[in-house]
């Protein structure tokens, strides 16, 4: 929330001679109460400051986290999110790890002929498959390896930013497909983007240094 200038004033008064009366803050400002109002409203609806009967107007310290929070559960997935990097579910275990590294990423979205999420292989089940035998790397399918659907945590470009890491966190993955239904194909997604440990870390980067 953005406060006006006036009322940006009124929270350092408050703040620093609180509890303090509307009548005091009003003579403070050269003001009458009644043009105080609707800012003193304001403040006490938005948690930042709180009226006590009888006592006057406290600064209620806790809002600036609070406001904090707001703008980050304002933040969609579709606002961050970065490009799909795929592989068909056809590709050989060897190609995915080329993929891995020409891609440079982590976490590979494992799609069918039409580009429908089938799986998601990480570095871990391809290192898996690397250490067992190894004369079948160029013929063994990445769809033997990946995690697979329905079993596969995604998300949606309407959904909060903050949910997304809310399922890195809890599922203990790297990485999440953000997709989309299919008109007219029921049960099958289209994979348009991938949300990662790096957008999120991203993001709390420019979060800290907006306004810099
Ligand atoms: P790493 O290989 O570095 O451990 P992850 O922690 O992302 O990478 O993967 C751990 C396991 O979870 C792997 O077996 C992977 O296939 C699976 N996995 C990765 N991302 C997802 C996801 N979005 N949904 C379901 N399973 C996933």
């Amino acid at each position: 929330m953005q406060l006006s200038p006036r009322q940006e004033k009124i929270v350092e008064i408050v703040k620093r001679h609180g509890p303090i009366t509307s009548h005091q803050i009003a003579e403070m400002l050269n003001l009458t109460r009644a043009a105080l109002r609707p800012d003193l409203a304001i403040l006490t609806m938005s948690g930042i400051l709180e009226a006590r009967p009888r006592v006057g107007y406290v600064y209620h310290g806790k809002p600036a986290q609070a406001l904090v929070a707001e703008e980050i559960r304002k933040i969609k997935v579709g606002d961050v999110k970065g490009l799909p990097k795929v592989i068909r579910y056809d590709a050989s275990v060897y190609d995915a790890i080329v993929t891995l590294f020409l891609e440079d990423v982590g976490t590979l979205m494992v799609v069918d002929s039409e580009g429908h999420l089938e799986g998601v292989v990480s570095r871990k089940d391809l290192l898996k498959a690397a250490i067992g035998d190894t004369s079948n790397l160029k013929t063994m399918p990445v769809s033997v390896v990946m995690t697979r659907m329905p079993n596969i945590i995604c998300t949606t470009p309407e959904e909060s930013v903050l949910t997304a890491a809310q399922k890195i966190i809890e599922h203990e993955v790297d990485a999440l497909p953000v997709v989309r239904p299919v008109a007219g194909k029921e049960k099958k997604l289209e994979v348009i983007g991938r949300i990662t440990k790096t957008t999120i870390t991203r993001l709390f980067v420019e979060l800290g240094t907006a306004g810099r």
